[in-house]
């Protein structure tokens, strides 16, 4: 098995990684940064953020596996005390294979348009302060927006940022995306729902801000600033990610250890 491996640079979680190596030479594995089958990712959630943007380019080929340096994540299985028994079960089962939906963002500009991935969401404000753009679904003006900013997110970034603005909850398993909206403001001239809206993955929505607006662009952990963008198309993503999965740790006891603890 070839493998790649990525750590969040601290002291614990660059003295996992050395466990790891030792543990996978002896059973034989190689590392592989280039093209490997498995990518592992040792820090939190986040740390697997920067992991599958590393390999976003290689998602028909790899599988993840997350490894937390504190409490179990979303997207990282396994704790910093079960590194051999996670080894153990790499040398000798074959992990179900578990995918999740991503979000596809296709950026317009006078330059073209340029196309991004993301595993939790993407995030839309402007510099300035108040964004104002018009947000279209299936190419139909569903309402104008003006307000702090406007959060879409992947079912399993919905228990991040999204969560915060008070989305919903949604399942890995279903392909769908979410709108979420920061802080808007309601008056006569611009209105909005004022709850999130949950698309599926036939349904696109578009953002259409004014195109001389300085505006931040957040894709997962990334952010950028931008201008001159004209639109913004959103829609769940052809691509999946898939993680190799070595023990059951169903999705709802994730979002219950995360919030709520034992009950
Ligand atoms: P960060 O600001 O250092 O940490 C954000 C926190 O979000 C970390 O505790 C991280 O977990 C956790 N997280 C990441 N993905 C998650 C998910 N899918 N479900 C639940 N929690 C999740 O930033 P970061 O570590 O680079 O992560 C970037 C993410 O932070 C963004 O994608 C966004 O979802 C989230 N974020 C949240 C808010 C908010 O809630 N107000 C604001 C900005 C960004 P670990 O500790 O395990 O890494």
């Amino acid at each position: 098995m070839n493998y790649a491996l990525l750590d969040r640079g601290d002291r614990l979680s660059r003295a996992l990684s050395e466990e790891f190596h030792s543990l996978a030479k002896a059973k034989g594995f190689s590392v592989n940064e280039i093209a490997p089958d498995i990518v592992v990712s040792i820090g939190g959630d986040g740390t697997l953020l920067q992991a599958f943007h590393r390999f976003k380019n290689q998602l028909e080929q790899v599988s993840f596996i997350g490894i937390h340096t504190g409490h179990l994540g979303f997207y990282a299985d396994w704790k910093k005390d079960e590194l051999s028994e996670l080894l153990n079960l790499m040398g000798s089962s074959e992990p179900r294979k578990v995918v999740y939906p991503l979000l596809h963002i296709e950026i317009t500009t006078p330059t073209g348009k340029t196309e991004f991935l993301a595993l939790n969401e993407f995030t839309l404000k402007s510099v300035d302060g108040t964004l104002v753009a018009a947000l279209h679904i299936n190419d139909e003006p569903f309402e104008m927006f003006r307000g702090d900013g406007i959060v879409i997110s992947t079912p399993s970034g919905s228990t991040g940022y999204n969560k915060s603005l008070g989305g919903a909850v949604i399942h890995p398993s279903l392909e769908a995306l979410q709108i979420a909206e920061i802080a808007s403001i309601n008056n006569r001239v611009y209105r909005t729902l004022g709850s999130s809206v949950i698309l599926p993955k036939h349904h696109h929505c578009d953002i259409i801000p004014d195109p001389e607006e300085e505006l931040f662009i957040g894709i997962d952990h990334l952010v950028m600033q931008m201008s001159g963008v004209s639109s913004i198309t959103c829609r769940v993503a052809d691509s999946k990610i898939t993680f190799a999965r070595y023990r059951p740790f169903p999705f709802w006891n994730r979002v219950r250890e995360a919030f709520i603890g034992s009950v």
